[in-house]
C-alpha cells in the first residue's frame, strides 16, 4: 500500500533559523561533533517529507531506532532539536 502523504506544508526553515537550531543543538549536546547536526538535517527533511510541523505539545511523536554508539546518540539529540519532539516531553520512543 502506497503511503498517503500531504503536500509539503509551508514549513520551511531559513538559514538564520537553521543556524539557531544548530546553536541550540550544540548548547544541548555540549560538544562539537558531526552526528548531531546530521540529526537536525534528517529531522527537518523528515518533517518536510511528512508535511508536518515541529512538535509543540504531543501532537508529533518520533519513533527512533539507533544503536548505542556515540555517534548514534549524538544523532538522536539532533533529531530532538530538529523536530522539537523530546524525551522529556515523552514524544520519542
Ligand atoms: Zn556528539
Amino acid at each position: 500500500m502506497k503511503p498517503i502523504l500531504r503536500e509539503p506544508i509551508s514549513f520551511q526553515i531559513d538559514l538564520e533559523n537553521y543556524n539557531e537550531l544548530i546553536n541550540a543543538g550544540f548548547i544541548l549536546h555540549g560538544h562539537v561533533c558531526p552526528a548531531m547536526p546530521l540529526g537536525i538535517r534528517a529531522a527537518l527533511e523528515a518533517l518536510n517529507t511528512l508535511g508536518v510541523d515541529r512538535a509543540q505539545n504531543k501532537e508529533l511523536h518520533v519513533i527512533m531506532e539507533n544503536g548505542p554508539s556515540h555517534a548514534a546518540l549524538c544523532f538522536s539529540e539532533g533529531v530532538q532539536v530538529g523536530t522539537s519532539a523530546t524525551f522529556g516531553k515523552g514524544e520519542i520512543i
